[in-house]
C-alpha cells in the first residue's frame, strides 16, 4: 500500500518545497509577488531557478520547459536540458532565473489568427507565478503565460488569468458594501468532469477515422448500444481499474486532486472528477488529465478516445464545468447563508448570475462551439444549444415572492414575511437535480453542461468570470451611490430578477415544447458553431471584454479567425479522410465479397448439371451492386465538394460551406457505408465495428 498522502504533490515544486528549499526573505519575496501578481525581480528569481533545478535534479529530471497553452487547445513544450558546457570539456547543470521567468519560444505555428504579422515570429513566455511547477516525464515544466512580441495574448491562459482579476475587483466593490473587510481576493474556482471513452489500441489502430479525426466516421449501430441502462456506474473491470488506478496516481504525484472515477452512460465510457480548484490551476491540471489519460491508457494496450462524439448513436463526452466564487478566507458566495444578511448577499450575487447568464447567452453558447462538440449540444444526450438556467424549485419560489412582493412559504417551519428590508432566509441544499439543464445551480455552485470533453476549461470560463464581473460592476455602480443600502439591494434583486427571469427554467430541455418556449421568450438558439461564432465579433462582446481588459478587440477578432479557421479544418480533415478510407479500403472490400459471391455463383451454375437456387447470392449480389453505384455516386458529391472548399471566400462563408455541403456530403456518404457494412460478410469489412470497439475491452 503506497503512502498517499506522501505520493501527493511529489513532483511539485509547491508550497512546503519552497518553503523548506529557499532562504527565508527569498521565500517571504517570493510569494508577495506572486500574491501581488508582479514581476519577479532577477535575483530573486535566480534563487528560485537554482533552488528548483537542484530539486528537480535529484528527482531525476535533466530538462526544463516552458509549459504554456496556445490556441490549439493544448499544451504545448519545448525541453532544454540544463546542461552547460564548462572549459574542461565537461557538463554542469544550470538554471538562470531569466530561464525561469521568461521564454522565446518561435511564435510563427502556432494558430494566431493573423495577430502575429509574419514577419515577426517570437512570442514570449512568461511564468505563470500562481501555478506551481512540476516535473513530467523527466522534464522540469513551468507553466506560463504566452503572447507576442506586442504583449496580444496568443494563448488560452492569459485572457483567463484576467478575466479572474476582473471578478475579482468587482465582487470586492460588492463585498466591501457588505461590511466585508477581511476578504482580500475573489476567485473563482472549478471542479471539471471529464468523460473519456477506452477501447482497445488494437481496434484503434485499425481505423484511420479515429487516428485521423478522433471520432469514427463511419460504423453501422451495433446490436446493443447503452439502451439497458447497463454500464453507468457498473463495477468497473479489472483492467479498466488499473488504468484507472496509475492514473489516479500519477495525478496525484502532480498535486492533482483526483478524487471520483466511474463508469458511464455509453458502453466503454468513463468518467473522472477532481476535487475543485482556483480556475486557473484546474484549468492546467485538467490539461494535464487529459494528456496523461492518452499516455497511461496507451501503456495499458487501450486507446483513450476524448472526442465529443466518437460514435454515432451512444452518448458522446462532455465536460461538466462546476463552478463557484469564492474568497480568500474561504467564504463560497454561492452559499445561501444562515442569516438573512447573508443570504441578501447570496441572493445578490444568485442575480447577478441571473442577469449576466441572460444577457450574454450567445457568448455562453459560442464558449462552447466546436465542430465536435456540434454533434452533442441539441442532440438528445446533450444540454440543447439553447442556453437557460436552472434554480430549483424552491429559490424559484423565493425570487418570485421577492418580485411579487408576497410572503414565502418555505417547505419547512419556517413561514417568511418579505419585507423589503429583509430577505428571507431559507434552507439550505434545497436544490433537486436537473440532469438536462444547461447551466443548473447545484445547492453551492453552478455546472455549466454544454462544454466538449476535448475543451481546455479556459474558454467557457473567461466568458462565466468576465459576464459575471460585468454584471457585479454595474450593481456595485448602482449600490456604492446608495443613500439606503437595504432598501436599494432589495429593489435592485426584484428588478434584476424581473427583467432576466426569462432565463430559469426548471423543466426537460430535452423536450420539443422547450424549444417553442424559448423561442417565445425571445432566448437564443443558435444551433451550430457556424451560427454561434459571430456573436463573438459582435460590438456587444467586444465592448464587455475591452471594458474588463480580458480581450482587445484584435484578439477577440483573432480569437475568431482561428475558432472559425478550426472549425473548418476539422471537416476538411474529416471529408479527406472518409474519401480515403472509402476509396481505400470500404470499396476494395466490397469488390472483394463480390467477386466471392460471382465466383461462387459461377461454381453453382458450372456444377454438373445441378440447377441450383441462387437467389441468395443474387440478392446480396445485387444490393451490393446497387449500393455501390449509390457509393460512388455519393463519393463524387464528397470530393467535388471538397474541391470547391478550396475557392477564396470570406471566412464566415467557408465555414457555412463546410456546414451546408461538406458535412451534408459526409453524412451522405456515411449512410450507404454503414448500410454496406450491414450486407458485406465481416471478414471483408476492413476496418473494426462499432461492437468490436465498443465491447473491445473485456
Ligand atoms: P455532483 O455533481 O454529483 O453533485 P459533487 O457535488 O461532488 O458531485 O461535485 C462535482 C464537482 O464539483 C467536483 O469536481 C467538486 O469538486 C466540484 N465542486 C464542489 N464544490 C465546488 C465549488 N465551490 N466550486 C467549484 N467546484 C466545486
Ligand atoms: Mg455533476
Amino acid at each position: 500500500m503506497k503512502n498517499i498522502p506522501e505520493l501527493f504533490g511529489s513532483m511539485v515544486f509547491n508550497d512546503p518545497v519552497m518553503k523548506q528549499r529557499l532562504p527565508k526573505d527569498i521565500y517571504r519575496a517570493f510569494i508577495k509577488t506572486m500574491q501581488q501578481g508582479k514581476h519577479l525581480e532577477l535575483d530573486i528569481a535566480n534563487v528560485v531557478a537554482s533552488a528548483m533545478k537542484e530539486w528537480a535534479v535529484e528527482k531525476g529530471a535533466t530538462h526544463f520547459t516552458h509549459w504554456f497553452q496556445p490556441m490549439t487547445g493544448t499544451t504545448a513544450e519545448k525541453h532544454d536540458s540544463f546542461i552547460s558546457p564548462t572549459n574542461d570539456g565537461k557538463v554542469i547543470m544550470e538554471f538562470s532565473g531569466k530561464e525561469l521567468v521568461r521564454g522565446e519560444p518561435d511564435a510563427s505555428s502556432f494558430p494566431s489568427g493573423g495577430l502575429r504579422a509574419t514577419f515577426e515570429a517570437r512570442g514570449y513566455t512568461v511564468w505563470d507565478t500562481t501555478s506551481y511547477a512540476f516535473i513530467k516525464n523527466g522534464t522540469l515544466c513551468i507553466p506560463t503565460a504566452f503572447c507576442s512580441y506586442s504583449g496580444e495574448a496568443l494563448d488560452k491562459k492569459t485572457p483567463l488569468l484576467r478575466s479572474m482579476e476582473a471578478v475579482d475587483k468587482q465582487a470586492l466593490r460588492i463585498l466591501k458594501l457588505f461590511g466585508n473587510t477581511t476578504a482580500q481576493r475573489v476567485i473563482t474556482t472549478v471542479g471539471p468532469e471529464q468523460e473519456y471513452f477506452l477501447i482497445d489500441k488494437e481496434a484503434f489502430l485499425k481505423r484511420p477515422d479515429l487516428i485521423y479525426t478522433g471520432r469514427t466516421l463511419f460504423g453501422a449501430r451495433p446490436p446493443k448500444g447503452q439502451e439497458l441502462e447497463d454500464h453507468y456506474f457498473g463495477c468497473i473491470k479489472p483492467r479498466v481499474s488499473d488504468f484507472m488506478k496509475e492514473l489516479d496516481e500519477e495525478l496525484w504525484k502532480l498535486g492533482v486532486y483526483a478524487k471520483t472515477k466511474h463508469n458511464e452512460v455509453a458502453p466503454a465510457q468513463h468518467e473522472l472528477a477532481p476535487v475543485f480548484s482556483t480556475t486557473n490551476i484546474a484549468t492546467d491540471h485538467n490539461q494535464i488529465t487529459m494528456e496523461l489519460m492518452k499516455t497511461i491508457a496507451n501503456k495499458h494496450g487501450f486507446a483513450c478516445l476524448l472526442h465529443e462524439k466518437p460514435f454515432a448513436g451512444v452518448n458522446g463526452s462532455g465536460k461538466h464545468n462546476n463552478w463557484s466564487i469564492s474568497t480568500d478566507t474561504g467564504l463560497n458566495l454561492l452559499e445561501p447563508g444562515d442569516t438573512p444578511q447573508d443570504n441578501a448577499q447570496f441572493l445578490l450575487f444568485l442575480v447577478a448570475l441571473i442577469k449576466a447568464i441572460d444577457e450574454y447567452q450567445d457568448l455562453m453558447r459560442l464558449s462552447a462551439a466546436s465542430a465536435a462538440n456540434d454533434h452533442r449540444l441539441g442532440a438528445n444526450e446533450a444540454p440543447p444549444a439553447i442556453i437557460s438556467m436552472f434554480i430549483g424549485d424552491e429559490l424559484k419560489e423565493i425570487l418570485d415572492a421577492i418580485e411579487g412582493g408576497t410572503a414565502y412559504k418555505g417547505k419547512e417551519k419556517h413561514d417568511m414575511e418579505i419585507g423589503v428590508m429583509v430577505l428571507p432566509n431559507f434552507p439550505k441544499d434545497s436544490t433537486d437535480r436537473n440532469r438536462t439543464s444547461p447551466f443548473a445551480f447545484t445547492g453551492n455552485k453552478f455546472e455549466f453542461r454544454m462544454l466538449g470533453s476535448t475543451f481546455s476549461i479556459a474558454g467557457p470560463n473567461i466568458v462565466l468570470n468576465t459576464i459575471t464581473a460585468e454584471a457585479l460592476c454595474q450593481f456595485a455602480d448602482i449600490l456604492e451611490k446608495s443613500g439606503d443600502f437595504n432598501t436599494d439591494l432589495a429593489a435592485l434583486v426584484k428588478k434584476t430578477y424581473s427583467e432576466h427571469k426569462r432565463i430559469i427554467f426548471n423543466g426537460n430541455n430535452y423536450s420539443e415544447e422547450w424549444v417553442a418556449e424559448a423561442q417565445k421568450r425571445g432566448l437564443s438558439n443558435l444551433k451550430t458553431t457556424v451560427d454561434a461564432l459571430p456573436k463573438f465579433i459582435e460590438k456587444k462582446s467586444i465592448d464587455l471584454f475591452t471594458k474588463h481588459h480580458v480581450f482587445t478587440e484584435s484578439e477577440v477578432n483573432s480569437r475568431y479567425e482561428i475558432m472559425m479557421e478550426s472549425y473548418c479544418k476539422t471537416l476538411h480533415i474529416e471529408a479527406l479522410t472518409m474519401v480515403d478510407m472509402v476509396k481505400g479500403a470500404i470499396i476494395p472490400s466490397c469488390m472483394d465479397y463480390q467477386r466471392e459471391l460471382i465466383d461462387l455463383l459461377r461454381q453453382k451454375k458450372a456444377y454438373g448439371g445441378v440447377s441450383f437456387d441462387c437467389s441468395l447470392e443474387e440478392h446480396f449480389l445485387n444490393s451490393i451492386t446497387k449500393l455501390s453505384a449509390c457509393l460512388l455516386k455519393k463519393l463524387t458529391a464528397l470530393e467535388s465538394a471538397v474541391l470547391e472548399s478550396s475557392q477564396e471566400r470570406e471566412i464566415l462563408a467557408q465555414a457555412a460551406f463546410y456546414r451546408d455541403n461538406i458535412f451534408t456530403a459526409m453524412s451522405e456518404l456515411r449512410l450507404i457505408v454503414d448500410e454496406l457494412e450491414t450486407l458485406v460478410a465481416r471478414k471483408h469489412w476492413p476496418i473494426p465495428t462499432y461492437a468490436e470497439m465498443l465491447y473491445s475491452v473485456i
